[in-house]
């Protein structure tokens, strides 16, 4: 036997007045970090250039050019870019090895 008295709530939800989606969304954006910012900031701060080898670079072949960082914490981003040096990947890969 089956009960037939679901009763239906009638219940119009309402959305926070006070946040629009655009808030919610734009507070989202802001607590997620964006990741690879320091690179480009690095490429603009230091040139298109390898700090070791001095092979210069253009936005052609800029992916052959990575962000090292110095003291090897990719998470110590200074505004200043003294813990960024623009390596080749040749020069990077070196950097590492050794
Ligand atoms: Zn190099
Ligand atoms: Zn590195």
């Amino acid at each position: 036997m089956r009960r037939s008295s679901f009763r239906i709530h009638r219940q119009t939800k309402k959305v926070d007045p006070n946040k629009s989606v655009e808030e919610i969304v734009r507070d989202l954006q802001q607590t997620s970090p964006r990741k690879s910012d320091y690179r480009d900031r690095s490429l603009r701060m230091h040139g298109f250039i390898c700090a070791r080898c001095g092979r210069e670079f253009d936005h052609k072949t800029s992916h052959l050019l990575t962000v090292h960082h110095k003291d090897g914490n990719h998470l110590n981003n200074p505004p200043d870019g003294s813990n960024w040096e623009n390596l080749c990947v040749y020069c990077h890969d070196e950097e590492h090895s050794l």
